[in-house]
């Protein structure tokens, strides 16, 4: 069972597909023959081309909704006629003959509905009026083919060259046609261009490897197309957004080729103004970076020796005991006085006090895990947050620091000892009352004679 067409534009689709087979029955077909006949004329391939471009007018006509004078083909079938002094009922017999040549080949296929052969008929007359004013008006010499032809090439051609910078080259880059928009663009005349090679508008900023890709793409026949920088005759620069097409002759080989641009510069230059004021605030704001953390250091860390300073310490101390208290993890400090460190100062002077300040930071330093916080309390008081640590480890941790400061020997200051109290986070209990724990065992270090460790569980 054939399928039954319903929409117009499915069957503008068949005539589509079947255009040979429509074409081929239509130009044999008996009515056709006996007019060409007539006439003595035989259908060269070009004309037969004619038949074709009418049959895919008539295709569009139908399915698009145009009416015939929007479809240009047209004029090249008429004019064939027209050439050979066909009549007007001739055309008219031309065309019932192409109707029937469609319903010979879509009826060996399909039905077509009720309605569309409607569509069908109606089409087909509007067609067939239209055509016949057209060929009526070509009759008597009120439409010249030539002059409409040329007339739309010239349009094309005004409205390109009023738009864009043109230029044509030979195979050889020389340049052989220029705009008036080019010349204003380059600030050359004519007469400068014309002759030279196109290299004459290049400007030195502009790599090599963009023009050899550029050439290696025409000389290849295909077109180029990219953003070009170029410079003008007083050296300013401008840039141009180019397209460059190879023109072929009959036998494929290029015998020019054509360059269209436009003028990009202000838009270029809009880019590079932003990029540049991208670039500013980048900076601006990499600036209010660093100071912003140069600033939250200067907050947190003593100048003197790099420590943690108290404040940043209490906020260190406030976090890891919240932990401790969550995650039930061990907790311990230790605080460590130098042991009669104004006598450094009064023997030495307070250079060398801060010096020893400095090397014990650094000694100690070197001692402590990474998860250790170590800061500078006050003076030559120091305190050490150390989570995860016992009360045990705290106090070997303490000793070992004790003997490697009494040990050391400092340039000037010579041999210093220091004194120690050490706790571990009880549960519950504040942070000052933890603070004030450990520092009554610092206290009680020195009171039995410094250079010692005191610690206990609470
Ligand atoms: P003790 O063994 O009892 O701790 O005696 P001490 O002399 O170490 O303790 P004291 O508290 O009497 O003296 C601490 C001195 O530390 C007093 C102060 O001048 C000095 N000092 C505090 N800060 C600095 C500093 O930044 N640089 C120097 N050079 N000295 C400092
Ligand atoms: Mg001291
Ligand atoms: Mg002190």
């Amino acid at each position: 069972m054939n399928k039954k067409i319903v929409e117009l534009k499915e069957f503008a689709d068949f005539l589509r597909i079947n255009r040979n087979n429509i074409i081929d029955k239509w130009v044999v077909c008996e009515s056709v023959e006996t007019i060409f006949v007539r006439h003595s004329m035989k259908l060269s391939d070009t004309d037969r081309k004619v038949f074709y471009d009418f049959l895919d007018c008539f295709i569009s006509v139908m399915q698009w909704k145009l009416t015939i004078a929007e479809c240009p083909i047209k004029m090249q079938f008429l004019k064939i006629l027209s050439d050979n002094s066909f009549t007007n009922f001739e055309l008219f017999e031309l065309f019932i003959a192409l109707k029937n040549a469609i319903s010979d080949v879509f009826y060996e296929h399909q039905f077509l509905s009720f309605g569309l052969q409607k569509d069908l008929e109606s089409v087909s007359i509007n067609i067939a009026k239209d055509l016949s004013d057209v060929y009526t008006q070509i009759q008597k010499d009120e439409i010249n083919f030539k002059d409409e032809h040329s007339n739309l090439l010239n349009e094309y051609k005004k409205a390109v060259d009023l738009s864009n910078i043109v230029s044509k080259s030979n195979t050889k880059g020389i340049i052989t046609y220029a705009n008036d928009k080019f010349c204003e663009i380059s600030g050359y005349s004519k007469a400068e261009l014309i002759g030279k090679p196109h290299s004459i508008v290049r400007h030195p900023m502009m790599p090599s490897s963009v023009f050899k890709e550029l050439w290696d793409t025409i000389k290849s026949k295909r077109a180029w197309h990219g953003v070009v920088t170029n410079m003008r005759k007083d050296g300013r620069k401008y840039v141009v957004d180019s397209t460059i097409i190879p023109i072929l002759d009959v036998d494929g080989d290029i015998v020019e080729y054509i360059a269209i641009r436009h003028d990009v510069t202000e838009f270029e230059e809009t880019k590079d103004q932003l990029s540049t004021l991208n670039m500013a605030m980048k900076n601006r704001i990499d600036e209010l970076y660093n100071m912003t953390t140069s600033l939250e250091e200067e907050a947190s860390i003593d100048s003197l020796t790099g420590a943690f300073n108290r404040t940043k310490f209490e906020k260190f101390f406030d976090l890891e005991i919240e932990k401790a208290q969550v995650s039930k993890n061990v907790l311990s400090i230790i605080m460590l006085d130098i042991d009669h460190f104004k006598s450094i100062n009064d023997n030495f002077g307070h250079h060398v006090g801060d010096e020893v300040l400095k090397g014990i930071v650094e000694l100690i330093t070197k001692n402590l895990k990474r998860v250790d916080i170590f800061a500078r309390w006050g003076g030559e008081e120091f305190v050490a947050l150390l989570p995860g640590t016992n009360l045990e480890n705290a106090t070997k941790l303490a000793e070992n620091l004790r003997i490697k400061i009494e040990q050391e020997s400092f340039s000037t200051a010579g041999k210093i000892t220091s004194s120690f109290g050490v706790g571990e986070y009880q549960d519950k209990e504040s942070k000052t009352d933890m603070f004030n724990r450990v520092d009554r065992l610092l206290y009680e270090a020195k009171r039995k004679g410094r250079n010692r460790v005191m610690s206990c569980a609470s």
